[in-house]
C-alpha cells in the first residue's frame, strides 16, 4: 500500500497508532470477549470509558470545576439549534459575529428562536477583534465560530464580553492550540476533526448556562438531560466515545495540548512560509487570523488548479480540494497529520511549481 496522506476536512485523520489499537481490541475489549460496539452503555466497562474519556479531557484542557463536559450527538449542527433553545429566552437578544459559512448556519437557526443582533466581517479574510462595547450589555451571550474550516481564519485573541457568557464553536481547533476555558461560557466541537470519528459531539459548559431551558424543550436538546444523566439518558454513540478517549490518550502521551500546538505552528510554518514565496499559490488571509489547521490555497488559475488537484491525489495526497465557496485548494493538518505529510506535501507543491 503506497503511503497516503489524509488532509480532508472532516471526517479527518486520525493517529495511526488509534487506528492499530482499535483493530487489536475489535473483537476482544480488555478480555470481555466482546467488541467494544456489543457492551451495554450500562455496563461497567463502558461506564469506566465514558468517565476515562471526560477526566483525560479535563485534564489536557484544565477545564475548571465549575463546567459540565457532556458527550452528545446531532453534531456541531445540532448545537447550532440547542444553544438558543436553552440559552435565548423570550424578549432576550443573543448576538453572533459572522466569520464565514458555519456561523453563517449557526445564526439561522437562533433566528428562528429569538431576537440576534450580527456582527459581520468586512472581509472573510480578517477577523477584527471586539471589546465588551462592541455588545448590549444585555445580550444573553455571543457566539463565535473560533476556527473558520472553509475560509481558514481563526480568532487572534477572543473577543472581551465582560459578563456576556462567550459561546465557541470550536469544532476544527479544539485541542490544537493552549486554551483558557474560563474566558467561555460554552465550548462545543463536531469530533469528526481533532478529537475522533464522527457522532460524537462534545459540549463544556458553564454550570449556570445549565437549567434554564423553557417546559417546551424537546428532552434530547436540553443540556440539563445531559448533565443529569453523565451524558447517558439515551444510548450514547458508544464506539465514537471509545475512539475519542483513545485519541485523547494519544494527545497526552504526545506533549498535551502544548506539545500538539507546538508541531501544529511548526507544520502550518512550513506550508504557509512555502505558499508565501511561491509565484504558483497563494493564501487570501491576513496573517494575525491564519488558521493553524486549515490553509486554503489557489494556482494563478482553474485549470491549474485541476491539474494540481489530480496529480496531488495520484500521489498519495488525499481531499485537498477546497470548499466549493472558496475553490482551489485546502490542507486540513489537524493534531493527527504527522509532520512528515506536510514536509512531503510541501515538497511535491514545489516540484509541481517547477514544471509549471
Ligand atoms: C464541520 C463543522 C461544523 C459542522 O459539524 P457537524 O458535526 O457536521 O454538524 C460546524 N462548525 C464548524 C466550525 C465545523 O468545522
Amino acid at each position: 500500500m503506497k503511503t497516503v496522506y489524509n488532509f480532508s476536512a472532516g471526517p479527518a485523520v486520525l493517529p495511526k497508532s488509534v487506528l492499530e489499537k482499535v483493530q487489536q481490541e475489535l473483537l476482544d475489549y480488555e478480555g470481555t470477549g466482546m467488541s467494544v460496539m456489543e457492551l451495554s452503555h450500562r455496563s461497567a466497562p463502558f461506564q469506566q470509558i465514558i468517565e476515562g474519556a471526560e477526566a483525560l479531557l479535563r485534564e489536557l484542557l484544565s477545564i475548571p470545576e465549575d463546567y459540565h463536559v457532556l458527550f452528545m450527538q446531532g453534531g456541531a449542527s445540532l448545537q447550532f439549534s440547542m444553544i438558543p433553545l436553552n440559552l435565548l429566552g423570550p424578549g432576550q437578544t443573543a448576538e453572533y459575529i459572522l466569520t464565514g459559512s458555519w456561523s453563517d448556519k449557526a445564526v439561522k437557526e437562533a433566528d428562528k428562536v429569538g431576537e440576534v443582533r450580527t456582527h459581520k466581517v468586512e472581509t472573510q479574510t480578517a477577523i477584527p477583534s471586539y471589546s465588551a462595547k462592541d455588545f448590549s450589555e444585555n445580550a444573553q451571550y455571543v457566539h463565535i465560530t473560533s476556527n473558520n474550516t472553509i475560509e481558514g481564519t481563526r480568532f487572534n485573541g477572543y473577543p472581551e464580553t465582560g459578563d456576556i457568557p462567550l459561546v465557541a464553536d470550536m469544532s476544527s481547533h479544539i485541542l490544537s492550540e493552549k486554551l483558557d476555558v474560563s474566558r467561555f461560557g460554552l465550548i462545543y466541537a463536531g469530533a469528526q476533526k481533532n478529537l475522533g470519528p464522527s457522532g460524537v459531539t462534545v459540549a463544556i459548559i458553564r454550570k449556570d448556562l445549565v437549567g434554564n431551558a423553557p417546559d417546551h424543550c424537546p428532552v434530547l436538546l436540553n443540556y440539563e438531560t445531559y448533565v443529569k444523566h453523565g451524558s447517558l439518558f439515551n444510548t450514547p454513540p458508544t464506539f465514537a466515545i471509545y475512539v475519542l478517549k483513545l485519541v485523547l490518550e494519544w494527545v497526552k502521551e504526545n506533549g498535551g495540548v502544548e506539545g500538539m500546538e507546538a508541531r501544529n505552528q511548526e507544520k502550518a510554518d512550513l506550508l504557509y512560509s512555502y505558499i508565501d514565496q511561491s509565484g504558483l499559490f497563494h493564501n487570501p488571509v491576513r496573517e494575525e487570523n491564519r488558521s493553524l489547521m486549515n490553509i486554503p490555497f489557489t494556482a494563478t488559475d482553474d485549470e491549474i488548479n485541476a491539474r494540481f488537484l489530480k496529480e496531488a491525489k495520484e500521489a498519495g495526497f488525499e481531499f485537498l480540494k477546497g470548499h466549493r465557496s472558496v475553490g482551489g485548494m485546502r490542507a486540513s493538518i489537524y493534531n493527527a497529520m504527522p509532520l512528515e505529510g506536510v514536509k512531503e506535501l510541501v515538497e511535491f507543491m514545489k516540484n509541481f511549481e517547477k514544471k509549471q
